[in-house]
């Protein structure tokens, strides 16, 4: 029978990091970081790469590969991977390093070292290694993010759902779930007790607010994650408010690009086509210093204006009523967006009291409570255990409470801490 073990991700959002053993090797899935309070990355446990027949890394961010890279200072084993998630990955690690390198036991040559045993993941392709049989379908997260469904070689049938999205949004469809049997479910539940609302309502508020605050002559600032949420935004309003300027900088930038070169795998190629040829990518300085002066959107990272250039934006832009800072990424406590959002100013940048319009829209890219529990839902005629992880205690449990009310049978529910070990039956 085999054995999961939880290096990682265990009643936490982050360092996901999953080992399923049956024989003497395993798959291990994902190996990611965390970060504490003061912002120093946490690793997941120690595994030996000779214990490995291979990796699954299920998307690029960095608390699902950021601690991968470890595994290649002596490993060879093959790890599976899209092509998309290495091009983002790659940007982030780099820029992971050079924040926090001093406390990151390997360098970018173990990256390097890493993509050159990558087995690149087609969807809908099976991979088999050592009795192990891999397929990858999308989930609908992030560009390259990816499903995993393992049939180990014993026959037991695991699907590994990685950070899913339930729902269609401008860049991509939603998870793509396949009619296969599935005997364990491994599902993450960043949102297991919250239930987003509506897409399109969010969507229709964040446009009216941009327009009013444009229309009366003021600039609006949209901090956001560099990955898919940057997209997101301009796509939604290049497409609403096509008469805006929207501007784009930052990494945010930088991913834009990675987007545009994998179109095909977006839900639009053609309508993402158009909306990059209409953005204005801000090139330096002589660009930023002159366009938060004039009516436009600029969409700029870091999304809890951690840093980047979003935050030389905020300090120019904050000081006027005229003008909008309008948060779309999730922000966790202690950082900056939380901060501003708690009390209305920053003081370590100087801002004693923001003057300009501010707001948060609820735009994730993880499924709620409802997406999450349609996943159960879509495989409960054949499943025996469902382990919930990256997920804060209380989302976590309520999930597993909502799995258990779903499936009356006798079905087993898991929330391992870490270190855990469980024998699937
Ligand atoms: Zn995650
Ligand atoms: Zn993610």
């Amino acid at each position: 029978m085999p054995v999961l073990r939880v290096l990682g991700g265990g009643r936490e959002v982050g360092r996901s990091a999953y080992l399923l053993i049956e024989k003497e090797r395993g798959i291990l899935l994902d190996y990611g970081v965390n970060f504490e309070e003061e912002d120093h990355p946490q690793f997941p446990l120690h595994v030996r790469p000779i214990d490995l027949a291979g990796v699954v890394i299920s998307h690029a961010h960095l608390d699902h590969i950021g601690a991968a890279p470890i595994l290649y200072i002596t490993g060879r084993q093959p790890i599976y991977v899209t092509r998309p998630t290495l091009d983002i990955a790659k940007l982030l690690i780099n820029d992971f390093l050079k924040i926090s390198g001093f406390y990151i036991d390997y360098d970018i040559a173990e990256f390097e070292n890493l993509v050159s045993h990558a087995v690149l993941v087609e969807y809908g392709n099976e991979y088999e290694v050592e009795g192990y049989v891999i397929l990858a379908s999308s989930a609908g997260h992030i560009l390259g993010s990816m499903l995993t469904y393992i049939d180990t070689p014993s026959g037991h049938r695991i699907l590994y759902t990685g950070d899913v999205n339930t729902i269609n949004t401008w860049t991509l469809s939603s998870a793509e779930l396949w009619p296969k049997k599935i005997d364990t479910l491994i599902i993450e539940s960043t949102y297991g007790s919250r239930k987003h609302p509506p897409r399109y309502l969010v969507e229709k508020n964040l446009v009216n607010s941009v327009e009013e605050v444009i229309s009366s002559g003021g600039t609006v600032l949209i901090p956001a994650f560099s990955v898919a949420r940057s997209q997101e935004i301009i796509s939604l309003i290049q497409t609403e408010l096509p008469h805006v300027e929207v501007y784009i900088d930052g990494m945010s930038r930088d991913i834009t690009e990675i987007y545009m070169r994998h179109r095909k795998l977006l839900r639009d190629p053609s309508l993402f086509e158009k909306v990059v040829e209409n953005t204005y990518f801000v090139r330096g300085w002589s660009d930023r210093r002159k366009i938060w002066r004039k009516p436009c959107v600029i969409v700029a990272s870091a999304g809890m204006l951690k840093g980047g250039p979003s935050l030389y934006y905020l300090k120019k832009l904050g000081g006027s009523s005229r003008n909008a800072i309008y948060l779309v990424s999730y922000q966790a406590p202690n950082t900056p967006g939380h901060k501003l959002l708690e009390g209305g100013k920053l003081e370590e940048l100087g801002i004693s009291e923001l003057k300009a319009r501010l707001q948060w829209f609820d735009l994730s890219s993880h499924a709620g409570k409802d997406g999450l529990l349609s996943i159960v839902n879509r495989y409960k005629s054949s499943l025996r255990n469902v382990v919930i992880v990256h997920g804060e205690e209380d989302s976590a449990v309520e999930l597993a409470s909502m799995v258990k009310n779903l499936i009356d049978e006798d079905i087993n529910v898991y929330i391992p801490s870490n270190s855990d070990e469980i024998v699937l039956e």
